[in-house]
């Protein structure tokens, strides 16, 4: 029988491409598997209970994070809706990391289209839910800031941006793009009003403190002038206690803040404060008497510090960073 040469090459030309197509589909599978094997197996049991439990018996808040991220995704992906999830952040050790991984999970969900996410989020997020976009969209698009932008433009003025903490956002952006705390600051720097400029550069603090801890942070702020070096302090004064609370311990609650004598301006220190609100979250009311064990001083600042407690969300007044410093920080 005669071979027919053209048809032969076909047929294997076929078969190449089946066989290149489904070594695809079980490469990617099995990539996706392995990532996920322990998250569905564990998942599978609890999608009813608290998934995130898990993850809260990781002591490290950077493994905690990366715990919370999985199960967020493998959740989404599983038809678990916002809001259920969103209702066990307040029973988690970590509510706000949480809502990150939640806004993650969501952009990747919805195949990173942003307006997509708005429509699904429109007013049960908290912002923390767009951090956790904009550290996503970091990742994945790092050059196409303009489109977060734009996204950030359909639900809140960038002119007034109150209500929705939208330059704080883009912080968290710029600091995700840029990993880098003298450009990002920078960039905060670029816009004109104070209010902007403090939200901005606390969104870029706060993903500093994220990716790469609190180490050498207050080393930086000193090489700063003007109202970056003021707001640097001030801003990461207030959020590394916030951020170490898990390692506050009762028998000496000031020992974080008290750790930092010397590295921060005393009138940008805003440890106290922020201890006083960590402590009251657990319950505790803050004591005046603890300022007995600091250094003389520092205990008027210690004692301001407790009897005015200052969580993540406060909004900073016109005083911030003060005159005294010879910054105005305010706008007004
Ligand atoms: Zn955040």
């Amino acid at each position: 029988m005669k071979i027919r040469w053209e048809v032969v090459l076909v047929v294997v030309s076929v078969l190449l491409t089946l066989i290149f197509l489904l070594s695809l589909f079980l490469g990617r599978n099995l990539l996706v598997g392995n990532k996920n094997i322990a998250t569905k197996n564990e998942a599978n049991v609890a999608l009813s209970q608290n998934i995130y439990s898990k993850c809260d018996k990781f002591n490290e808040k950077d493994k905690r994070f990366a715990c919370y991220k999985e199960v967020s995704l493998y959740a989404i992906e599983n038809g678990k809706s916002i809001l259920g999830l969103m209702e066990l952040t307040n029973s988690s050790k970590s509510p706000h990391l949480l809502e990150h991984s939640i806004g993650r999970a969501i952009l990747i969900t919805a195949n990173y289209d942003l307006k997509k996410v708005r429509v699904k989020c429109a007013s049960s997020c908290s912002p923390a839910y767009y951090h956790g976009i904009a550290e996503e969209w970091a990742v994945y698009a790092p050059k196409r800031l303009n489109e977060f932008k734009d996204f950030l433009l359909t639900y809140c003025s960038l002119d007034n941006p109150k209500t929705e903490w939208c330059h704080h956002n883009i912080g968290h952006f710029y600091l995700a793009v840029n990993k880098s705390l003298d450009k990002s600051l920078a960039l905060c720097d670029a816009l004109d009003a104070d209010n902007n400029f403090l939200e901005c550069s606390y969104g870029v603090i706060h993903e500093q403190l994220i990716q790469f801890g609190i180490t050498n942070l207050f080393n930086m702020c000193s090489k700063y002038d003007g109202r970056v070096k003021s707001a640097c302090y001030t801003i990461s004064s207030r959020l590394f206690p916030q951020w170490l609370s898990d390692t506050i311990k009762m028998d000496d609650p000031l020992k974080i803040c008290n750790d930092s004598y010397g590295q921060i301006p005393e009138k940008l220190n805003h440890c106290y404060r922020s201890i006083a609100w960590v402590i009251g979250q657990k319950n505790v009311s803050p004591n005046l008497e603890w300022c007995q064990s600091v250094r003389d001083e520092y205990r008027n600042l210690c004692v301001s510090g407790l009897k005015n407690p200052e969580s993540f969300w406060d909004i900073f007044g016109c005083s911030i960073g003060g005159e005294d410093e010879g910054v105005n920080t305010c706008s007004q």
